[in-house]
Order: C-alpha cells, then structure tokens, then sequence
C-alpha cells in the first residue's frame, strides 16, 4: 500500500485535492460551491471512517452516524456549558466518540453479519430516543441551537472549508496508515476468515474493537464543528438513518476496503444527492434516485468503482503477458538445503516442563443429542508424531477443535506443557505453541501465498498492531519457510490460485511462521495427489527432526503407520485404543471397526 501511494495512481487523487484546496481563492463568490463541497468533504469523512471497520474487517455498521450525531451533542452541550464555540471542541467529539464506540464496540462486535447490521440499526435509533428524552442535557425534541461563530458573516463558509478539508485529509491519513498497518492486515484476515484468523494468532476481539473505535473517531470529530455549521442540533437530524445509508452507498459506490474508494464515493453521493435535491426536490425524490444508484452499484459493480476499474486495467495488462503456469512436479522438489531450525524453534527455553507436551483429560462435547467426543484421555508425547484415527464421524475434527479453543469442551481438560489451557483464547494457544491446520484448508483466498506467510502472529502487542505489514523479519522468515517447503515459486500468486494440495502446504507453511511447539495435522493427505503425499511426508519428518511435535488426523493409514510413534483409535466419540503402530496394526477391534482385512496390503506398499 505504501508503494501504491508513490505510484502514479496517487498522484491523481491528490492533484484533485489540491485543485479542491484552492477553489475559496480561485473562485471568489463561491459559498454555494463550498457548501457543496463541505458536504462532500463531511461525506468522505464519514465513509473512510465506516471503511476502517466496515470495508476492511468486513462488520458492515448500518447506524454508524451515531458518531457523528454524539460528535454533534458533544460540541453543542459543552460549547454552551463553556461558552466557547463548538468546533474548537472537535478533539472532545472524537474522544466521546472513541469512548463510546469502545464500549458499545465491544458489545456489539460479539454478534456478526445480518445481526451485527441490525443492532448497529438499533443502536442508532436508541441515541436518537437517549436525545430526545434526556431534555435537560439536550433539550429534547426541540434540540439544541448552536450560535456562529463570531467570524461567519465576515468569512461565511470559507474557515468551515478548511476545518473540514484538513479533517478530511488527516481521516485519509489515518486510513492509509491503518491499511498500511499489522492492525489493517489482520482486519483484512478477519473477513476472510474469523476462525482462521484466531488460530493463527490474531487476536479478533483486539483488532475488530480497535478498528471499530478507530472508526468513530473522524465522525466524532467532524460531528463538534458540523452541529455549529448547521447552526442546529436536534435528535432526528443528528442521528439520521439517512446520512448512514448515504454514508454506506458512497463507500459501496466507490470501493470499499481501498483507501480512495471512499474518497471518490463521498463526492459522488454527495454530489448526487445535491443535483437530486435542485432536480428532483422533495426527500421521497432524492431517496428514490439514491436508492437507484445503489442498487445499480451493487448490480454493475459490487466491488465499487475504484476496484472494478483498476481491475479491469489489471486485467488487461495481464492478457498480455504470459500466465505463469504452476508446474505440480516442481513442488515436489524439497530445497533441502534450507536450515529450519532456526526459522522455526521456538527458543529453547520456551518450556521446561519434562511431561507431555499435551494432554486431554475426560474431554465430552456434545451438540444438540450428539455426543461427538464422548469422555477422551490422550496424551502427546514431546517430540513424538502421534496419530489419531478412526472412521468419519468419529470426532476427530471435533476433539481439535477442543483442542484449539475452537469449541469449549462441555466438561473436561486440556492441558500445554502441564499448564491448563481449557478456557484459553483460540489465539492466546497459537502464541503458547498450538499450531493447527484445517481439514479443508483455510487460507486467506484474496491474499498472496506471502501475505498469507506473514499474516500469522507470534504475540499481541500495541507496537506490532502499529508496525508496518512486511516490518521486522517476517517477510525474510516466510521467503525462508516457503524455500523449505518448495513453494518459494508461488509467492507472489494468489492462493486461491493454488491447487488443493498446494494450498494444504502453504497452510502448513503459514502455522510454521508462529514457531510452533506442536502442529496438529487435520487430514493433510486427502485430496492431495501422491507427489504431494511423499513430499508432506518428508517434510513432517524434518520438522520432527527440528524438535517439532506433531498429532496428524488422517485416512491414509499407510502413512500414518509409517510416520507415527503412538496412534490412537477413536471410533464413535471415543478411544477404541492407544498403542503403537504394529500393535494398531494387529489389534482385531480396530480392524473390524475401522482398517478392513485389507489393510496389511497396504501397509507392506509404503
Ligand atoms: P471426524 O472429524 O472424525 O470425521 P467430526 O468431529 O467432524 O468427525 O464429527 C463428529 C460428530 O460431531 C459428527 O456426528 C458430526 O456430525 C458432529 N459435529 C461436528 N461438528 C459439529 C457442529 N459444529 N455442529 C453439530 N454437529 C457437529
Ligand atoms: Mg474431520
């Protein structure tokens, strides 16, 4: 994104705005024309902000001009307590703003999709009821008048201009730096994939409530000097549904997730909602023509103005150069050369427990009348490949997802390095060691193979939140795992574009970047071609050999016998039998259960 900013592609933007800085002077009776661009100004504002929580993490909040409307309180109550003017009070409009999207934020953020857009509906209207019945605060129905400034008639709109101008380009700033951030990567991973994102060590509650109460701030801001632009604050306008359907449509319209998209959005809707009013009149008509616009965006272009074009430019270049054709054998080629230890250790003093590396004890989970994992012991030996099989249904996914915090157990424990983790967050495990791939894998599809790589996060901490998306030595770690992992070919592509068994290595590629102290395995053979079986072998042996401890869910019994130290049995929810392979092998419950008489065949293949 940094780099996007220094292509020419940025250099129109900002020559646009420079000509936009210039109109009050080049343009000497202009109120009219300010008026119009204040909005605008005020628009853009309002749809950058809506981006950080709604474009980039993909929580899209349908009542977000409630900030905008406690921004507007904010000024007008305490400018006349004080007896200052409102908008010298935009910083406490932005902090109110920030206060109250933090706790309400951290509320509402638990729900998702359809019933997050409602509550965030509901959420409006309630400050639109809070306005209305607190009448010695806020006067009520009959709202608040904010006197002018004393400078208005003097200088009209033109020091308004400015105000809004400068708020417009610092809320630009602050969304180029969020996108720019591990904070806006990981927001991005988040609406790829919530759980994914947890399990690989972001923390979601963190990220979502931060970019939430990120997103307040420019509407709080703006709201302190806007209530005193219109001279009036009252409930039904401060807190209109209206400005945040509008506010909606210009990020939809141009772009959302991208730092101009919005920009552009603000001055189409703005404008079109001006050119509805002269045209048409009436609100019924403009609602009638914006809604027009809206549902032809989402028909002709749902991914927004800005991202249709520079896709379509993309597209073009692209026909004509060659497509890279990704060769499946070449995969299968391992750079043995490539040192792991020391890109994927965890540091030696990590634990100094002598026990199990894991441990499940009397774990039950049940859903509706299904008991899926009924009463399991396990343990996982430090330094072992251990097995868990058992027929589809059995509850192996499930007894993972116990493991990994994805479920909470109904009743019973699990235990790291001797340390109980039971009620441990999915991400706070990544960081303690737990390393896990999916069974369908999940990676992020709208991202490269290397922003995959280095989207996974050994801690939490402000100052990585606040770091630049490739800074410090991810970015070299990734290069060198994938290397290890003969991927390196495939960094630049989009996962997406993988085959199934490639993309099953890049997601275990992305668990090495935490430096795990265990890797749980979910089906890594299924559905990959055999090629990619022997290399997935070899490379589990490596890691195995670097110190690594691995539990592996898998069909392919072969490999499982061939790999594993201790397999254990499960069938129908519980362990049917631990022991070693041969003894697995042998035993008569688990042939009748699960391997079939033909299973010796096979063994003897590998
Ligand atoms: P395996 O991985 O061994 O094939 P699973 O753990 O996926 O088995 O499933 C075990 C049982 O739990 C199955 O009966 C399955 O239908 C049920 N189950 C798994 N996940 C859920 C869920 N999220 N909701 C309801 N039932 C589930
Ligand atoms: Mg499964």
């Amino acid at each position: 994104m940094i780099e996007k900013l220094k292509k020419p592609s940025a250099f129109v933007p900002l020559a646009l705005l420079a000509v936009v800085a210039v109109i009050p002077f080049v343009l000497p009776d202009s109120q009219y024309e300010e008026a119009i661009l204040i909005t605008c100004f005020l628009f853009v504002i309002m749809a950058s902000g809506w981006n950080l929580i709604s474009g980039l993490a993909g929580y899209v909040s349908l009542g977000h001009s409630v900030y905008l409307g406690i921004g507007m309180y904010t000024g007008a109550i305490l400018g006349k307590l004080w007896g200052v003017d409102a908008m010298w009070l935009m910083p406490l409009g932005a902090l109110m703003a920030a206060l109250v999207a933090m706790v309400i934020g951290f509320i509402v953020l638990r729900t998702r999709s359809h019933a997050f857009v409602i509550i965030t509906i509901a959420v409006l209207l309630s400050f639109q009821l809070l306005a209305a019945n607190l009448k010695p605060l806020t006067g009520g129905a009959d709202g608040i008048v904010v006197p002018p400034p004393s400078w208005a008639f003097e200088l009209g709109n033109t020091p308004y201009y400015y105000i809004f101008f400068v708020l417009m380009l610092l809320t630009i700033a602050l969304s180029a730096f969020v996108m720019n951030s591990r904070l806006g990567a990981g927001l991005v991973a988040i609406r790829n994939d919530e759980g994914k994102a947890a399990s690989i060590g972001i923390n979601t509650t963190l990220y979502k409530v931060t970019a939430y109460t990120l997103s307040a701030i420019p509407f709080g801001a703006a709201g302190a000097v806007y209530g005193q632009y219109l001279s009036f604050v009252n409930p039904l306008g401060a807190f209109a549904i209206l400005t945040s359907v509008y506010l909606v449509l210009a990020a939809l319209i141009g772009g959302r997730a991208t730092l101009w998209g919005p920009v552009i959005g603000g001055f189409i809707v703005a404008i079109a909602n001006e050119v509805s009013t002269v045209v048409a009149g009436g609100v019924s008509a403009r609602v009638l023509i914006m809604g027009l616009v809206l549902v032809l965006t989402v028909m002709f272009m749902p991914a927004g103005l800005l991202p249709t074009i520079s896709n379509r430019i993309k597209r073009n270049k692209e026909s004509k150069s060659a497509v890279k054709f990704i060769d499946q054998a070449a995969i299968a080629k391992q750079n043995d050369d490539v040192q792991i230890d020391n890109i994927i250790a965890r540091s030696k003093s990590a634990s100094s427990y002598a026990g199990p590396i894991l441990e499940v004890k009397g774990i039950v989970k049940r859903f509706g009348g299904v008991t899926a994992v009924n009463n399991v012991d396990l343990t996982v030996e430090r330094g072992s490949i251990t097995g868990l099989i058992g027929p589809n249904g059995s509850g192996k996914t499930t007894l993972f997802n116990c493991m990994t915090g994805t479920f909470r157990p109904d009743s019973g424990q699990v235990l790291l390095d001797g340390v109980d983790i039971t009620g441990d967050q999915v991400w706070t495990r990544a960081h303690e060691g737990l390393g896990r791939t999916f069974q369908i894998t999940r990676l992020f599809k709208s991202m490269t193979v290397l922003d995959n790589l280095v989207a996974p996060l050994e801690k939490t901490s402000a100052r990585q939140m606040v770091a630049g998306r490739y800074s410090g030595d991810e970015v070299d770690r990734a290069r060198e795992v994938l290397d290890f992992m003969g991927l390196g070919q495939f960094e630049k592509q989009n996962a997406a574009a993988l085959s199934f068994g490639q993309q099953k290595l890049v997601e275990l590629a992305q668990i090495l970047m935490l430096r795990p102290s265990i890797i749980l395995l979910d089906e890594p053979a299924s559905g990959i071609n055999p090629t990619l079986i022997g290399k997935l072998a070899s490379v589990i042996k490596r890691l195995n050999d670097a110190g690594t401890t691995v539990l592996i869910v898998e069909h392919n019994i072969p490999l499982v016998l061939s790999l594993c130290d201790t397999v254990h049995v499960l069938a129908a929810g519980e362990i049917l039998l631990s022991g070693t392979p041969d003894e697995v092998r042998n035993d008569p419950q688990v042939i009748e259960a699960y391997l079939g008489p033909d299973h010796l065949l096979e063994a003897d293949n590998v």
